[in-house]
């Protein structure tokens, strides 16, 4: 089996996997890099064109694992992808509003990039998906398979659709053939969230276990429990709400918002908050919050019965005065972007609310150091009054509004990463997808508490044998 890193491998950034085993060629993921516009934030497929694409496989549909799909199917049009059934619908919607946002970053100036891809390929490409349920065997041998090549979907908790990929087949190996037992984790969740349950994973032993290490950095994320973050929460929106202030709830619009407004909806009904209170919603949001209703019964869930849809929203007012009228009452806003990247929603709002001490806003994701959010919890961890810029053109203003982090990860902590390897038992481990930082903490565990099991880090474009 041969391996080759396209995405950044000292980063969170693009997700991109080559993989060849017996004689078939797959890609996993086709990530775009969030932080990087035009030809720049995509991965280095210029080295797939010495190599065999039989098969695409997307494993979910954030933008640094499905952005650079339709660049990538220009390059390989034989190649059959692949994904879930819930990522093909959202592939649909999120393709189409990448093209549309990339152009008008163009545009307005943002940018001196030119779009990667525009819409009228993401329309023609989307007939070209081939969906799948869970726990189906799928045959992808390529055209010079060596053996017969099964894949298996098997859900990953961490937003809707998403799946680890299990790979099977038949090598020759030193002592003859040899059955290789291979599964990408992607980005996976052990634990339940308030939509989604945790994620499966295939038997022991593996041969080799490609790894995500997203938090393989964050001591904290262990020491916090859901139910306790949850309590925490509730009662920080409580708060805001009975002395009239209104809380922003800065949300990735994929996965982070509807896992949000679930969770609402349980304080709502167990009087953690007044069931009254106006929560605003918008734009693309409400769109995949339609595609988690619409699949709650053909993809996992810890209770199908429950819509997005029926927590009660108002979308956000348009015009300044009626946002006005808004902000009068206590109310929830539950808007993009979950960093507060300037000229969003959530940027504009915050602006409104981060100068009074009545109102709070309470970050449910990560937010990177250097991005408007970031800095927004680090001069509120300075004490009321610390000046921040939220928007370089408005300049800085006084924070004194209540700014909390809440822990609510769609990603395994790192000593949970550590059981997928106990619970999976590969021989050989590649840590992908995290910072050098959580790469090492994993590496040094794993070997300490299985000596048995080699740990490699890969270089980008650096091809390993596996
Ligand atoms: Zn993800």
């Amino acid at each position: 089996m041969r391996y080759l890193s396209l995405g950044h491998t000292d980063a969170v950034a693009a997700s991109c996997h080559w993989v060849e085993l017996a004689g078939t060629g797959l890609v996993l993921d086709a990530g775009m890099d969030p932080e990087e516009d035009g030809p720049a934030a995509l991965p280095p497929f210029h080295l797939l064109d010495a190599r065999a694409v039989d098969h695409v496989v997307v494993t979910h549909a954030h933008h640094d694992h499905l952005g650079a799909l339709p660049v990538l199917m220009r390059r390989v049009p034989h190649a059959r992808v692949h994904m879930s059934k819930p990522t093909a619908l959202l592939a649909d919607v999120l393709l189409p509003s990448s093209a549309k946002l990339q152009l008008r970053r163009m545009r307005e100036g943002s940018t001196t990039a030119e779009p990667v891809f525009d819409m009228d390929t993401v329309e023609a490409l989307s007939y070209l998906y081939e969906a799948h349920n869970l726990d189906t065997d799928l045959d992808l041998s390529g055209l010079k398979a060596t053996a017969p090549l099964t894949a298996r979907f098997y859900h990953a908790g961490h937003v809707l659709g998403a799946v680890g990929v299990y790979l099977e087949a038949e090598e020759e190996g030193p002592d003859g053939p040899r059955r290789r037992r291979v599964f990408y984790t992607s980005d996976t969740s052990l634990r339940p969230q308030a939509i989604q349950p945790g994620g499966d994973y295939p038997a022991p032993p593996l041969d080799v276990l490609l790894l995500e290490t997203t938090l393989g950095a964050d001591p904290e994320a262990e020491l916090t429990t859901r139910k306790a973050e949850e309590k925490a929460f509730g009662e920080a929106l409580a708060r805001v709400l009975a002395r009239g202030g209104s809380a922003l709830i800065p949300v990735f619009a994929l996965g982070r918002a509807q896992e949000t407004l679930a969770l609402i909806d349980r304080f709502k009904r167990r009087r953690v908050i007044p069931e009254e209170t106006p929560v605003y919603t918008a734009g693309q949001l409400r769109g995949i919050a339609g595609i988690y209703d619409k699949t709650r019964f053909m993809s996992p869930r810890l209770d199908p019965e429950f819509e997005v849809a029926e927590v009660e929203q108002q979308h956000i007012p348009r015009t300044q005065t009626r946002l006005d009228d808004a902000l009068r009452e206590p109310a929830l806003f539950v808007v993009s972007s979950g960093m507060l990247f300037e000229r969003t929603l959530s940027n504009q709002l915050a602006q409104r609310l981060v100068g009074h001490e009545k109102h709070g806003v309470f970050f449910v994701g990560f937010a990177k150091e250097d991005s408007p959010g970031g800095r927004l919890l680090e001069a509120a961890a300075r004490g009321p009054g610390t000046e921040v810029v939220l928007d370089a053109q408005a300049g800085p203003q006084k924070v004194f509004a209540e700014v909390v982090r809440f822990r609510f990860s769609g990603h395994a902590h790192r000593r949970d990463l550590i059981q997928l390897v106990e619970m999976m038992k590969p021989r050989k481990v590649v840590l992908v997808h995290g910072e050098a930082a959580a790469k090492t903490w994993i590496k040094d565990n794993v070997e300490f508490f299985y000596p048995d099991t080699t740990v490699l880090i890969p270089e980008q474009g650096v091809e390993v044998e596996l």
